[in-house]
């Protein structure tokens, strides 16, 4: 698989103060991306830089094109975000006129603006709410607008900048159910920005970062276990990833089980 990001001895500072020094990661493409740290570890700062809103020594490439001035307006065609405080950025009065607003930007005729809303509110499940004011509605609700406004242009990828903090479980269960389809069915590259370990089980990687520096890195799994680092750096660990490397300390499991029927299924046996 190719990479889709690519980030070569990246230094960035505000002021005299370094955020990154000379940090290299890779993306690939179609790949799900958990970006894990603590707040102040640099996470908005490299959301920041990758869509090309801050200056940087190093190099970032982005779909094949170093990212520079020239490059910019192509690779953010490529690139959807999506904020916690969605609200900042609606812009329309309905929510259909806000799925439709970057589609006109891109001058698809009003036919083809029709169909292209109507799949992505299929597919985000708002479709009966295309006719409502965005800033009235759940934060739930909000949270799908936003992302399926940032996914109606077809993006090659889509970051998830600690959106999901907000809302609650069980939304926050359907929505990254919807992009785990995303994901596999489009090849849509994810990078969900968070310091919740619960909104990652889904990613196929994990990096963790603190200070600007990556800590750690491998599949999700697999990072999970370092209940050690997490405990250091102030990140808090999931009921369900407790128990498991508890267990597996007791030698009941051998692996990390993160649902609970399964988890009881296994203990059972
Ligand atoms: P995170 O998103 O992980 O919470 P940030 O990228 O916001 O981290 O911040 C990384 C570091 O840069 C922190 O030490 C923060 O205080 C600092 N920082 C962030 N924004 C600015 C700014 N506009 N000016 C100066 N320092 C900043």
């Amino acid at each position: 698989m190719s990479d889709i990001i690519r980030i070569n001895n990246l230094s960035f500072r505000y002021h005299n103060k370094f955020v990154f020094e000379k940090l290299d990661l890779s993306i690939r493409d179609g790949e799900w991306l958990a970006i894990v740290g603590p707040n102040g570890s640099g996470k908005s700062t490299l959301v920041k830089i990758i869509v090309g809103l801050l200056k940087f020594d190093g190099t970032l490439i982005i779909d094949n094109m170093p990212l520079s001035t020239y490059n910019i307006p192509h690779i953010r065609k490529q690139i959807g975000v999506v904020f916690e405080n969605a609200d900042d950025y609606f812009i329309g009065e309905t929510v259909a006129d806000d799925l439709a607003f970057a589609l006109e930007n891109l001058a698809y005729s009003p036919n083809e603006i029709e169909h292209m809303v109507l799949d992505i509110a299929n597919t985000f499940k708002i479709n009966d709410i295309l006719d409502k004011d965005p800033h009235f509605l759940s934060g739930g609700q909000k949270q799908r607008v936003a992302l399926a406004a940032a996914l109606v242009t077809n993006p090659k990828i889509l970051i998830i900048d600690d959106a999901l903090a907000m809302i609650d479980e069980n939304e926050k269960e359907e929505i990254l159910e919807i992009l785990d389809k995303l994901h596999r069915d489009r090849n849509l590259t994810i990078i969900t920005i968070t310091h919740n370990l619960a909104e990652t089980y889904k990613a196929d990687r994990m990096i963790v970062i603190n200070n600007g520096k990556l800590i750690i890195e491998g599949p999700v799994k697999a990072v999970l276990q370092e209940d050690k680092i997490f405990n250091r750096i102030g990140i808090e660990i999931p009921f369900m990833v407790d128990l498991s490397i508890k267990l597996q300390l007791y030698g009941l499991i051998d692996h990390i089980i993160l649902d609970m029927n399964e988890m009881v299924n296994t203990l059972w046996k």
